[in-house]
């Protein structure tokens, strides 16, 4: 069976080619029971096949720092995002990775390293393991960053401001402490920001974060309010993709 994913790039007119598409991915490989979420898992050979066809379209690795620089995507960079620094990426994640030569950062919630999604079994989803920190030295060790997803994955603009900046200073500290790396970006847990929010993390020195708003970033992209696409089952193949970004974009 010979099914095209990403491939059919010409339906899509250019929104590639106008701005840095970021990616956004959460988990990998097979759901386990009673998951909810269902979207938000992507099987590893799907996941392989993805990256084989951004490589066929001609698109390369690129990296947050770029995000905001550049008119337009003339090299044809895509960022791979990872939010909140599932276990299963690094066991389904590395080696498609590595096969098609890809780099990716993972948003980490600085106080759940080593233990699990806390924050979505409140909602009743299943449960997944989170990084411990030997298996983020194993993520960096194989080429890809990390970034900061808050201390304990809040709703920040529902949470006091003194709260707030602590969840968005301390998980830059704690992960710098712990890997020895600077900690430049970041991402608002549930795409949950607003000005008094992105203006912590104007304070607390990072240089991008993600939302989840949907589109591509250009030249005069707010880097501290980055766009996203979503990879979710839903949006398995280029067509389907395309489909949900021109419907979101409408609105
Ligand atoms: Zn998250």
């Amino acid at each position: 069976m010979t099914t095209s994913y990403y491939t059919s790039l010409h339906d899509c007119p250019g929104l590639l080619r106008e701005g840095l598409p970021i990616i956004t991915y959460h988990k990998l490989g097979p759901r386990p029971p009673g998951t909810r979420l269902k979207g938000l898992y992507v099987g590893e050979a799907l996941f392989r096949r993805q990256l084989g066809e951004w490589r066929d379209a001609g698109m390369n690795p690129g990296s947050l720092a770029e995000a905001g620089t550049a008119d337009g995507n003339p090299q044809g960079r895509v960022v791979l995002t990872f939010d909140d620094g599932f276990e299963n990426v690094l066991r389904h994640g590395l080696a498609p990775l590595r096969e098609h030569r890809f780099r990716a950062i993972q948003f980490l919630v600085a106080d759940l390293l080593g233990k699990t999604n806390e924050w979505e079994q409140r909602e009743g989803e299943a449960t997944e393991r989170l990084m411990e920190p030997s298996q983020v030295r194993e993520w960096m060790a194989a080429g890809h960053e990390i970034g900061a997803h808050t201390c304990t994955h809040p709703h920040l603009t529902q949470s006091p401001l003194a709260q707030a900046r602590e969840e968005i200073t301390a998980s830059r500290r704690k992960l710098e402490d712990l890997f020895g790396v600077p900690v430049q970006h970041f991402c608002y847990p549930y795409g949950d920001w607003n000005p008094a929010v992105r203006d912590l993390v104007a304070g607390a020195g990072y240089l991008t974060a993600c939302t989840t708003e949907t589109g591509v970033n250009g030249a005069t992209a707010d880097r501290l309010a980055l766009r996203r696409l979503t990879a979710r089952y839903a949006s398995r193949n280029w067509k389907n993709l395309w489909a949900l970004v021109k419907r979101k974009l409408a609105r």
